[in-house]
């Protein structure tokens, strides 16, 4: 008997069903980094959009509102493009460009050179944002301007000293997320902190950016993880959980660690521990590296 079924399916009306096939794509083994260059998202926490992060040279990431945009609709300074999976802020010639979210971000106040276009875009994002605080689906719980309390006790945004080197937190220790992919193509949602592992709060003296001891004899408030395994150390700058330790997973962000620099960064030196020990991972412990500084309180 004659096979009869086509290998062509087609739809009741006549037209071809396509189906399309997933792709796995994985990163290289042998590659140096595990961050994907395309397809990183992270919620803004003013109005809970999604932008697309990219990289930058010599720069911190971006993050892009995900539309593209006809140029004579941007304001002439903040022409995006996106080379390569790099964000590059100059004219391309193409029909097109993008914008920083901050743009248009409707929790942030309105730029001066906004366009009509613009705005009528930043007012559909502030429609959308409305309707999910008004729903329950969204709490706005940070301010855009990143100016946190500098006397805040709680530390959002502390400094954390991993291998000798210091880098600025991008949220508090315990909040601090894993940047690897899941396996349904999602951030997981891991917190870094390990309880088997904690870090010491303790009081370090301010160093400047030049690697020389600062005239400045005030102490910092520091979470050090120098007394832990070098691997430990690894994954906490590598902005990993435990369960993606030498995981072959690729990264959806780069580490949100900032190089702590005096000068850029002052407004997040604390010279006080932080009061809120449940802040710190398994109720990590005080020390203090001076003597005579005991343990201050706020
Ligand atoms: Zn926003
Ligand atoms: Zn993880």
């Amino acid at each position: 008997m004659r096979h009869t079924h086509s290998p062509d399916p087609r739809r009741w009306d006549g037209s071809r069903a396509v189906s399309h096939r997933v792709r796995a794509l994985a990163v290289h083994p042998a590659a140096p980094s595990r961050l994907l260059r395309c397809g990183q998202r992270s919620r803004c926490v003013c109005c809970a959009h999604v932008p697309e992060r990219y990289g930058r040279i010599e720069q911190p990431p971006i993050d892009l509102h995900p539309r593209e945009l006809p140029p004579h609709d941007v304001p002439e300074s903040p022409h995006w493009h996106v080379t390569a999976g790099i964000a590059l802020a100059q004219p391309s010639g193409a029909p097109w460009c993008r914008v920083p979210h901050s743009l248009v971000c409707p929790a942030r106040d309105e730029h001066p050179l906004l366009t009509p276009a613009l705005r009528d875009l930043r007012r559909q994002l502030a429609v959308r944002t409305r309707c999910l605080i008004d729903s329950g689906a969204f709490f706005p719980t940070a301010t855009p301007a990143g100016d946190q309390a500098r006397t805040s006790c709680s530390l959002p945004r502390p400094v954390v000293q991993i291998l000798h080197r210091r880098y600025l937190a991008p949220s508090p220790v315990s909040d601090l997320r894993c940047v690897a992919q899941t396996r349904t193509r999602r951030r997981c949602r891991t917190r870094v902190a390990a309880p088997m592992w904690p870090g010491i709060w303790t009081l370090l003296p301010i160093l400047d950016t030049s690697y020389r001891r600062s005239a400045d004899r005030r102490l910092m408030a520091v979470y050090d993880l120098g007394a832990l395994p070098y691997t430990e150390q690894v994954r906490w700058r590598n902005q990993r959980g435990p369960e993606h330790l030498g995981s072959a997973a690729p990264d959806l962000l780069p580490a949100q660690w900032e190089p702590f620099d005096t000068r850029i960064h002052h407004p997040h030196i604390a010279t006080r521990l932080p009061i809120e020990t449940s802040q710190a991972p398994a109720a990590a412990p005080y020390r203090s590296a001076h003597p005579s500084s005991g343990v201050p309180t706020c």
